[in-house]
């Protein structure tokens, strides 16, 4: 069926279409909803229907799709249609070697989440949230006018290397059919340049040419090969959970940059669940804003980037060093193989945090029909003249609580698959994998085991 979707000719534009509107709707439903009281702004961010699909629905489901599907997000993304229709009639200049390198986008996406997300709050206040979505809209339409073919959705996007990352997961890749046909094929319409600008059936405007696909990070799934492949030699085929994380994968240093800073986010929005590894997880931070006096917006920075940036940055740069000293590697290499090793923990753990999410804000969808503007809801609940009604939140407590031990549990034993299956060029190299593993996996395990179950 997904095969058949792809080859229709209007069917994905016509979602990405939808989409867009509901894009614009989004925005519209957040635009002028605002508060300076962050007490306020915890309970506005789910009474406002806006605020509360786009990051409590929309974002996890993003998180979900990759890792269970591949890139499937990027096949209805909007972000997609806008700067494919601005590369159409723009400049059409090529990508410099900055955006080539990828580090636009870990940049891109360290600003959101430290900026945007821990210092103003995008999350919490709707039109802070409207804002930041037009600015993606503006950077599709301004990279679409500039850059050829579609720059943004291959070097800007903020979470293509998350997507990219966690799509190695997935049970699900695009290949050719019969490598052998492509070997024959004389006119190679995939990455002909004649079809790059087209509105459906272009060649690949991601820069791959798809019998050369050997993981799933770059391709994002447009579908657009299948209808310019006049062979009919495009696919996408089941395969087993994670099967690139058993192949020999070299990481970019900007997809590592991106893994570290992620891990560390994980890290803090999963174990911040339970108010006793809460406490442990920003004791640092904490000190750090106290020692020095930091206060309001910038005690946010200064916490953002110390768990995302500085304590990732020493547990990977410790461990890789013992690698590389001990196995003789490359840095590049130490760090690839243990991104790789804890990636499937970071990836449940995400899922985790996803479930987490979407289930606890249910009893909200109460109010937000009849009050989609948030503002009357929000006040009735911090006065206490309106109660959320928890008991769906009861029912399904035993199911999270089985899901909170399965899921670490799971990525655990796949982190030691894939550690088995690495090519270690000693056994302290595979031991510092496994360590790195053990100590990631067993901290999660253990705290959602103390949290959920006792
Ligand atoms: S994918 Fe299709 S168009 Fe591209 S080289 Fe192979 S057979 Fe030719
Ligand atoms: S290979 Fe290119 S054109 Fe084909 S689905 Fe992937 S990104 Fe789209």
């Amino acid at each position: 069926m997904i095969n058949k979707i792809f080859k229709n000719r209007y069917f994905i534009p016509a979602i990405q279409f939808f989409t867009l509107v509901v894009f614009v709707l989004l925005i519209y439903g957040a635009i002028g909803v605002f508060t300076n009281d962050p007490a306020f702004a915890k309970i506005l961010r789910n009474t406002n229907l806006s605020n509360l699909i786009v990051w409590s629905y929309w974002w996890p489901l993003i998180i979900v799709t990759a890792v269970l599907f591949g890139r499937f997000w990027c096949t209805i993304c909007p972000m997609e249609l806008i700067t494919s229709f601005f590369g159409k009639i723009g400049a059409k200049r090529k990508p410099g070697k900055i955006l080539r390198s990828g580090w636009v986008i870990t940049l891109f996406y360290a600003i959101i989440l430290v900026i945007g997300i821990h210092t103003f709050a995008i999350h919490r206040i709707p039109e802070y949230m409207a804002l930041y979505m037009i600015m993606l809209f503006a950077v599709a339409v301004i990279s679409g006018l500039i850059y050829e073919k579609r720059t943004f959705c291959t070097h800007i996007c903020p979470v293509g290397h998350l997507l990219g990352l966690y799509s190695l997961m997935s049970s699900k890749q695009l290949r050719v059919i019969d490598p052998d046909l492509c070997k024959n094929c004389k006119t190679k319409d995939c990455i002909s340049e004649a079809n790059h600008y087209k509105f459906t059936g272009r060649s690949c405007t991601s820069g791959l040419y798809p019998a050369n696909i050997s993981d799933n990070r770059t391709c994002i799934l447009c579908g657009q090969c299948f209808k310019s492949c006049t062979k009919d030699n495009i696919a996408v085929k089941k395969r087993r959970i994670a099967a690139d994380l058993f192949k020999k994968i070299n990481l970019t240093w900007a997809e590592t940059g991106f893994f570290m800073m992620v891990s560390g986010f994980v890290v803090y929005e999963v174990l911040s669940e339970w108010k006793v590894s809460k406490k442990i997880v920003v004791a640092v931070p904490n000190w750090i804003n106290q020692s020095l006096n930091i206060t309001g917006k910038t005690a946010g920075t200064v916490k953002a980037l110390v768990l995302f940036v500085v304590i990732p940055l020493i547990f990977y740069t410790v461990l890789a060093a013992v690698k590389k000293t001990a196995a003789r590697e490359t840095w590049n290499a130490s760090f690839t193989q243990l991104a790789l090793a804890v990636l499937p923990i970071t990836a449940s753990m995400h899922l985790l945090k996803a479930l987490l999410k979407t289930t606890s804000r249910i009893p909200y969808w109460k109010f937000v029909f009849s009050d989609p503007n948030g503002v009357k809801t929000a006040t009735m609940l911090m006065n206490h003249s309106a109660v959320l009604d928890k008991s769906a939140l009861n029912f399904l407590s035993p199911v999270i609580s089985l899901f909170a031990v399965l899921l670490p549990a799971g990525g655990l034993i796949l982190s030691f698959l894939i550690i088995k299956k690495q090519q270690h060029k000693n056994g302290i190299s595979r031991a510092v994998s496994l360590f790195a593993a053990l100590i990631y996996g067993c901290m999660f395990l253990y705290a959602l085991i103390a949290w959920r179950i006792f």
